[in-house]
């Protein structure tokens, strides 16, 4: 050890041996995360296409009351837009009617607001 102190070279040699043995190490801790990566994503896969599998009828009546709810809220701003974002009307949370804001009842459906 001593000579490793006094002698450039032998330090040298040394250090880049250590260098090595880390540059090594990180090549096996990087590999080791690509395959747990991957791994991962094809538990991931997996899992979705085993979801996909056994819940497509459920997912499809999700899609399609979601699609149903953005079409009645496109409905909702389009005709916020024809009604020129009138800042003192609301619509009826029951039937959609454009009311008062400070209605306390719809004056269509009657229902309270
Ligand atoms: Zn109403």
């Amino acid at each position: 050890m001593i000579a490793i102190m006094f002698s450039p070279k032998l330090r040298g040699k040394v250090m880049s041996k250590q260098i090595k043995a880390t540059k090594y190490m990180l090549k096996e801790t990087q590999d080791d995360f690509t395959e747990m990566g991957t791994l991962a994503g094809n538990i991931g896969a997996k899992t979705r296409k085993q979801i996909l599998d056994e819940n497509e009828e459920v997912l499809k009546d999700i899609e399609l009351r979601s699609a149903n709810i953005e079409k009645e809220s496109i409905k909702v701003k389009m005709g916020a837009i024809k009604d020129g974002f009138s800042t003192n009307t609301i619509y009826c949370k029951h039937c959609g009617t454009l009311i008062d804001e400070d209605s306390k009842f719809c004056k269509s459906c009657g229902k309270e607001q």
